[in-house]
């Protein structure tokens, strides 16, 4: 199945009651690994790229290209957008160009009129050409590809200002933060989230950072209609963790260790463990 925009999936998700996850890429075995347990949980996904991770992989024409490629070779049939995250102007621009599905142009950090004309721009170039967009509203914590932000709460009367002008889905802070959450976090705001939602309806809203925020906190910003829920950091915390494990337990030293298909297969399995376990906390398995 070819790439879609993520406007059908996140419209079901926000009718049912449950989140699609999107789960960012680095490279070839964190895409497979993300598109094959999607395919086995037949659970729709959301590829994000960071801009950052678009460079490191040579740019957003070798990203469409490997994603296409793998939709095509591994037989993917569920649901597949694939996303620009945190996207500035220019950079949106030039994924629209590339043929990315969907993209986030993540005006946050501009003075509101300015993010309100940006976005009104690229809500009309996405909506001549099919492709989902996802705005921001209220700054989210924590460290986002260089750009450190505190973590505020987002002005529910703005994010209907943006959920107005036609955007397919909407980001606001809500206390949320990227990365590892600190010990002293205070939680997600759920009067935010709720006045939030009271003020854009049927809009769709996304939840940055999700990474180490607990499970029942998960469901309950579910219930408050989030319907899409980022998913970075765990896996390569996760990718991270059991590489070192094979390197320490010296598996690498013994016998064809060393090829790259061994030494990052137990990597891959545990990106593949993190999103299956995500999938299902979601509740997006069998709603492809
Ligand atoms: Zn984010």
């Amino acid at each position: 199945m070819p790439l879609v925009n993520a406007k059908e999936m996140l419209t079901k998700a926000k009718a049912g009651h449950y989140a699609v996850g999107q789960f960012n890429i680095n490279n070839l075995e964190w895409t497979k690994a993300i598109l094959l347990t999607a395919q086995e949980m037949n659970s729709p996904v959301i590829l994000g790229v960071f801009e950052g991770a678009g460079k490191y992989m040579c740019g957003y024409n070798t990203v469409v290209g490997m994603v296409e490629g793998m939709l095509e070779t591994l037989n993917i049939t569920v649901p597949v957008a694939l996303h620009l995250d945190h996207g500035s102007y220019e950079g949106a621009k030039a994924c629209i160009e590339a043929g990315f599905s969907s993209i986030m142009f993540d005006g946050s950090h501009y003075p509101i009129d300015e993010n309100i004309a940006k976005t009104k721009e690229l809500v009309a170039i996405c909506e001549e050409k099919g492709l989902s967009i996802e705005a921001e509203v209220g700054s989210i914590g924590g460290e986002e590809d260089g750009v450190v932000g505190a973590g505020e709460c987002a002005d529910p009367d703005e994010c209907k200002m943006i959920a107005d002008l036609g955007v397919t889905m909407l980001a606001a802070g809500i206390g949320n933060i990227h990365g590892k959450y600190p010990e002293n976090w205070a939680g997600l705001s759920f009067e935010t989230l709720a006045a939030v939602q009271e003020k854009t309806g049927t809009m769709p809203l996304v939840l940055h950072g999700g990474t180490g925020i607990p499970a029942d906190m998960i469901k309950k910003a579910i219930s408050l209609g989030v319907s899409k829920i980022n998913v970075n950091t765990e896996c390569q915390l996760a990718f991270q963790e059991a590489t070192r494990k094979y390197i320490e337990a010296g598996k690498d030293l013994e016998g064809k260790g060393f090829d790259p298909r061994k030494l990052l297969a137990p990597g891959v399995e545990a990106i593949k463990a993190t999103v299956k376990e995500k999938i299902e906390l979601f509740g997006s398995a069998n709603k492809a």
